[in-house]
């Protein structure tokens, strides 16, 4: 990346790292995932110290590779939301069981230049346990994920991030992979079904957040 490129981008996540602080969120800034990585260790997993950590997907989450980690740490209750080896019933029971972890790891769909938080889920695991439960919870977000408002956000969400979630699970049957564009479903497996737009963070600081200074997710 240009050097201008680096300055405009660190520039406009300051102003949206300065709006989510507004809003009570934990905020710091990455220049990439293996920054996020370290600044997480450090910064939130030290200081928070948690006894069970769960997680809902995320592809900004995978790529820093900190489930690998946290999942090796002999020391905590790691909840495996998505083990493979579990059937759909125990692996609802993981998520279940995730929402009372101390520590909740994830990513959000957009984040918007006044600093609000808005995501959509299929199940809700994720958006149950940013709005309650966990006692903390850390989101990855990369600078993809920023849009001027919810309106906005909402285009972003149902127009690309949504469908390209279809896109990427080969068994899913939905009409936006073959259209490339939301055809607001009546599909079994309808990826679209609870929004939660967060506006502050409560209490002051329960929900951690590392913008990331690279395209990162969907
Ligand atoms: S509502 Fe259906 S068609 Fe629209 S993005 Fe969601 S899954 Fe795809």
């Amino acid at each position: 990346m240009e050097e201008y490129e680096i300055t405009f981008w660190r520039n406009k996540l300051e102003k949206v790292k300065k709006q989510l602080e507004i809003n009570n969120f934990e905020v710091y800034i990455a220049d990439n995932a293996e920054e996020a990585k370290s600044i997480f260790f450090e910064k939130i997993f030290a200081v928070e110290k948690p006894l069970s950590v769960g997680w809902g997907d995320s592809m900004t989450l995978h790529k820093t590779l900190i489930l690998e980690e946290l999942r090796n740490n002999k020391e905590i209750n790691f909840i495996d939301t998505f083990d493979k080896s579990l059937d759909w019933k125990d692996q609802i029971k993981k998520r279940k069981e995730a929402l009372t972890s101390d520590l909740f790891l994830t990513g959000s769909n957009a984040v918007t230049e006044k600093g609000q938080l808005v995501n959509l889920d299929m199940v809700g695991n994720r958006v149950a346990a940013i709005t309650f439960g966990p006692r903390k919870v850390a989101l990855f977000i990369g600078r993809n994920k920023i849009v001027p408002n919810l309106d906005e956000a909402v285009s972003r969400i149902k127009n690309l991030a949504a469908p390209l979630n279809a896109a990427r699970h080969p068994n899913m049957v939905t009409p936006c992979k073959k259209t490339s564009a939301c055809m607001d479903c009546t599909s079994p497996q309808r990826l679209c079904n609870t929004w939660v737009i967060t506006e502050k963070s409560f209490p002051k600081g329960r929900i951690k957040i590392i913008l990331i200074n690279e395209d990162l997710g969907l």
